[in-house]
């Protein structure tokens, strides 16, 4: 079997576009559709044929491409259930626990709702890689537009059982603003300090930040951190439960 082949773009203006390719079968998936026209361009320069698309949630810059993607290619589109009347196009609703198979490549699906009341992310094990969507960012996360904080908490902590190696492909390049944010709430992690100068370079250098590590974001993303001491004293919220900390954080994320 070999390797499941995961090709990047940038696209619309701080998305990322991702094509996952099996070169054995050519089964080829793009994970969300935030520029029909930009994914045909990527497909034809790597010469694969769209076989699949696997929508993470509903919003434009996510499920925009769908129609136009299906009706040139064909292809057979996957996504969350529990928003199936908000994917156009749908032709296979999936959810918690259930497997999408690539090829000989498998995909557990894992409901996060949060961001949107539908939104899924997809975890390739054996390939240790996992397509988050809008649900986790390098040092953040998605805005709770359609849930609570503990939905948004209980979502996070189903990554959080997944080994620090896994590779993290998130929807869009916001790390620089969220290491920002993330020093005014954890000033004394050595850490993130040091990662918020390599985000700093790479970003300076036009280079993307993705994809993260799980390992990487328990270390230094406050979304993830919720137990910390310094994070907990510097809100005002020492001994609090995690969820309280986890809101608050939020709630200040969105006044920054
Ligand atoms: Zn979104």
């Amino acid at each position: 079997m070999s390797p499941l082949a995961i090709h990047m773009f940038p696209c619309l203006a701080d998305n990322y576009g991702y094509l996952l390719h099996d070169r054995d079968t050519g089964v080829t998936a793009a994970v969300d559709t935030p520029d029909a026209e930009e994914i045909l361009a990527q497909l034809a320069a790597q010469g694969w044929r769209l076989t699949h698309i696997l929508n993470t949630h509903h919003h434009a810059d996510h499920a925009g491409g769908n129609l136009e993607l299906k009706r040139r290619t064909g292809c057979t589109i996957v996504g969350p259930r529990a928003d199936a009347a908000r994917i156009p196009g749908i032709d296979v609703a999936v959810g918690e626990g259930e497997v999408i198979a690539l090829g000989p490549h498998r995909a557990t699906v894992f409901d996060t709702p949060g961001h949107t009341r539908g939104h899924i992310v997809y975890y390739f094990a054996e390939a240790a890689a996992a397509f988050v969507g809008d649900t986790l960012f390098a040092m953040g996360c998605g805005r709770l537009f359609e849930g609570s904080p503990g939905e948004m908490w209980s979502s996070l902590q189903k990554i959080l059982r997944w080994p620090d190696d896994t590779r993290l492909y998130c929807a869009h390049e916001y790390t620089q603003s969220n290491a920002r944010f993330a020093l005014t709430v954890e000033p004394g992690n050595q850490a993130l300090r040091k990662r918020a100068e390599e985000v700093a370079q790479l970003r300076a250098e036009g280079r993307p930040t993705i994809p993260s590590t799980l390992g990487a974001e328990r270390a230094t993303n406050p979304f993830l951190r919720p137990t910390s001491n310094d994070l907990q004293a510097t809100i005002g919220l020492s001994g609090a439960a995690p969820v309280a900390v986890f809101a608050k954080t939020r709630a200040l994320k969105d006044a920054f």
